[in-house]
Formats: C-alpha cells, sequence, structure tokens
C-alpha cells in the first residue's frame, strides 16, 4: 500500500492561530500580518509563538481552530476490508475506485497467487504472527505452508471466476460480487485536523487492524510534515490516552 499526500492547506497552523486569535483577541483584524496577531503570545520567535498557542489549545480541547486545515491523502492498494474501516468515518470525504466502472479483465490469475491484485494479510505467511482472537501464538512452518496454498488457490479460483463471467458478457458491477473482501482499491480521502486526529485514535491504537493502522501511521507522517507543532503534540501528549472516543 502507497500513502501520498495530494493536497494539502499552505501553512495550516498559521491558519489554526489565526483562528484561535480571533476567538481570543480583541483587536483581531484579519487585515493584521501574522505576528501582530501573535504578538501577545508568549515566545521569542513566531515558531515559539505557534508552538505556545497550539498547544494551549490541544491542552485545553479548544479543537475548533483546527478544522480550518485540511489534507487530501491518495492511497493505492489497499484492501476492500480495509477501505470498509475507513468509511466509516463520517467526517471525511471520499473518492473510491469505482468497480462497476473499472474491471480487472487483464489481470493474471495465477499472479493473484502471487499477491497481485488481492492483498495478503501478514498472517498468511508469518508463523509468528500474532493478531486478534489467535487461538494459538506462533504456528509452525506446515501450518503457514497450508495456510498460504488455501488462501492462494481460493483468491486466484474467485479472480479467475470473475473474468469467466465477465467472458460471459456479464456486468463488472455484478460480477464483481465474487471477488475477495481482500481486492485491492485506490481511495482519495479528504479530512481536516480535528478529524486527523480523531482516525487517529480510533485507527492507529493497538486494537485496530494491521493494515489500517499501517494506513493511519503513514498518514500521520506525512502530517507531521505538514503541521509539525500539532503533530508533535499529538504524538507525545495525546495518542494513547484513556476517554480517546471523540476530540
Ligand atoms: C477497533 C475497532 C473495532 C470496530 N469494530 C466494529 C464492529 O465490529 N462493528 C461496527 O459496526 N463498527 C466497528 N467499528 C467502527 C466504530 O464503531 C465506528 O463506527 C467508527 O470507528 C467511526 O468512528 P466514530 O463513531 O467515532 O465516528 P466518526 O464518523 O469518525 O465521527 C467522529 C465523531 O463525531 C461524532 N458523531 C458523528 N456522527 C454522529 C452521530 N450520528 N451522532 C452522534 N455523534 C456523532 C462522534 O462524537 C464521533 O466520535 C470499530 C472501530 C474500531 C476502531
Amino acid at each position: 500500500m502507497d500513502v501520498t499526500l495530494l493536497e494539502a492547506t499552505q501553512n495550516p497552523e498559521e491558519l489554526i492561530c489565526r483562528a484561535a486569535r480571533n476567538d481570543y483577541m480583541e483587536a483581531f483584524n484579519p487585515e493584521l500580518s501574522f505576528e501582530e496577531t501573535m504578538e501577545t503570545v508568549e515566545g521569542d520567535t513566531i515558531e515559539e509563538k505557534k508552538a505556545t498557542l497550539i498547544g494551549h489549545l490541544l491542552r485545553h480541547g479548544h479543537y475548533g481552530p483546527f478544522e480550518h486545515a485540511q489534507a487530501t491523502f491518495a492511497v493505492k492498494g489497499c484492501s476492500r476490508t480495509c477501505m470498509a474501516q475507513i468509511t466509516r468515518h463520517r467526517h471525511v470525504s471520499f473518492d473510491v475506485r469505482s468497480m462497476r466502472y473499472v474491471s480487472f479483465d487483464d489481470v493474471d490469475p495465477d499472479d493473484v497467487a502471487n499477491g497481485e491484485l488481492v492483498v495478503f494479510p501478514p498472517s498468511v505467511t508469518d508463523p509468528d504472527w500474532v493478531g486478534r482472537k489467535n487461538k494459538a501464538g506462533s504456528v509452525d512452518e506446515e501450518t503457514v505452508e497450508q495456510r498460504e496454498e488455501i488462501f492462494a488457490d481460493a483468491v486466484q479460483q474467485s479472480v479467475q471466476a470473475y473474468q469467466d463471467l465477465l467472458d460471459l458478457d456479464m456486468p463488472p458491477e455484478d460480477a464483481r460480487f465474487v471477488l475477495p473482501l481482500g481486492t485491492e482499491v485506490n481511495i482519495v480521502f479528504s479530512m481536516n485536523i480535528r478529524m486527523l486526529m480523531h482516525v487517529a485514535d480510533m485507527r492507529a491504537a493497538a486494537d485496530a487492524q494491521w493494515e489500517v493502522r499501517g494506513m493511519t501511521e503513514d498518514v500521520l507522517d506525512l502530517a507531521a510534515e505538514w503541521a509539525p507543532i500539532t503533530f508533535e503534540y499529538y504524538n507525545e501528549n495525546m495518542r494513547n490516552r484513556k476517554n480517546r472516543l471523540a476530540p
């Protein structure tokens, strides 16, 4: 899976600070320079002032200003299972590659057995992988070989059946019903920083599934480059906190 930042609000933390100063500064005026807007905020440099104000907002749960800065991410090759999890978040905007208009008629079913088109969970090949509801911890090599054979056969047959149905002129929107939940999909999604922190609370947590957790970790890494003060604070002080249901 690849996650990239497609587009994002420029100077997101300046925008957050301006919005917050609007709330607290009697003489706030959008014509003021950013330096003038931040004049009475504690700190020797403008970066320190931003860190003071953003830290204050996050510490006090004043999350409204974080809704003004938005980022758009492109995800290539996550499973439809992962898609079902991330699309539960109602304040995120999504575009998902259509399986009504895009058909996988040129994929060789033999390549599917080697990991093309369908995501192979790590528990297929890793004997030490521990997931939720595992009855045992590690398994032996023979068990892993059996898992791999069954999994590869099943997804290969499923894609073969899909292509046979397309050859019989079945519409892609109906033929897709035989494809596995692991079938890859590309997604573009946009969210503001407040929502990004909420999604990270839910999906980068230890109880989230490995794939959506990996996706969210990648989103967080990109977010940390885009809005460094906010996500440094989030990573150091807010992640893994209790009572994380709704910031
Ligand atoms: C580990 C894990 C396991 C899960 N297992 C299941 C499962 O087995 N079955 C299942 O169906 N789902 C499952 N979910 C999905 C979960 O129940 C939520 O639907 C999903 O995480 C979306 O998050 P959210 O409810 O915070 O809403 P979001 O859509 O992300 O909204 C953010 C916040 O806005 C507020 N909000 C949004 N809409 C409303 C509303 N209509 N009314 C009131 N407040 C609202 C809430 O405060 C909410 O927390 C699971 C999620 C996780 C992380």
